[in-house]
């Protein structure tokens, strides 16, 4: 625990309070492992945006995430993550919204994806979009604009793109961080997540619920724990930040 007792201590030193919100990807894969990931968020009390891969909503995935939304109402939200988490480009890293694909191929994908997850979210659905391996063009953000979409969320260090009035409201913590291919231990990885809550007004952590183990459920727990313990750290969703404006104001100190 003294790797938390340091962050709880540098957090309670802060000034200024801060946001956190968790960002978890890939819904559509590994529909237990959501589940269990909602409880352990609704336990704890925090609010989970859960991105949602439309072409892998089949019927097994839209009743789980039925259930889970009237079992968690208040604390569960769903935006769109890509269409397919297909990768489009020839060379170079994964991208399923890269500069391979025009933007008439962007948007009618968009389109096809928001219309397969509004018919079976509904009003479930939040304005929201993380484009898969968090990586997308400009031509991506004017696609998501013209269907009014109202936020994107990256990564901390993307590739600075235009965003045609969207709110950017990227992650910074990548709870399953690795460097050079390796995990991070436990101890890296505090002072990595204390360098975001430390120098942030607003810090989005991602979350792929297909990966986390018992132990990484354990240790978020308690990293929640310490962060509410600071009493500096107030948690909300993805959207309730959207329509705060906190990003706007805050300016360069956002966390991307
Ligand atoms: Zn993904």
């Amino acid at each position: 625990m003294r790797n938390l007792d340091a962050l709880g201590a540098a957090l309670a030193a802060r000034s200024e309070p801060l946001i956190v919100f968790f960002r978890d990807d890939d819904a559509g894969w590994a529909d237990d492992k959501l589940s269990i990931l909602c409880e352990t968020m609704s336990e704890a009390g925090v609010d989970l945006d859960v991105a949602v891969i439309p072409a892998a909503l089949d019927s097994s995935t839209a009743t789980n995430i039925a259930r889970l939304s009237r079992q968690f109402a208040t604390k569960l939200n769903f935006h769109q993550h890509g269409y397919a988490h297909s990768n489009h480009q020839a060379e170079g890293r994964n991208c399923e919204f890269g500069s391979d694909r025009d933007i008439e191929q962007q948007r009618r994908d968009i389109g096809l994806g928001q219309r397969r997850l509004q018919d079976t979210l509904g009003t479930l659905l939040d304005p929201v979009f993380t484009p898969p391996w968090n990586r997308c063009t400009g031509d991506t953000c004017k696609a998501l604009a013209e269907l009014d979409f109202r936020a994107i969320s990256r990564i901390a260090g993307s590739t600075n793109i235009e965003h045609f009035g969207l709110t950017d409201i990227s992650v910074a913590i990548d709870w399953q961080k690795k460097r050079r291919g390796v995990p991070i231990t436990w101890s890296e990885f505090c002072q990595y997540a204390q360098h975001y809550l430390l120098n942030s007004d607003v810090v989005g952590v991602m979350l792929h619920h297909e990966h986390l183990s018992d132990s990484d459920l354990s240790r978020l727990r308690r990293f929640i724990a310490c962060l509410r313990d600071s009493g500096k750290v107030g948690f909300r969703s993805m959207l309730q930040i959207v329509d705060s404006g906190d990003l706007e104001q805050k300016g360069d100190r956002k966390c991307n």
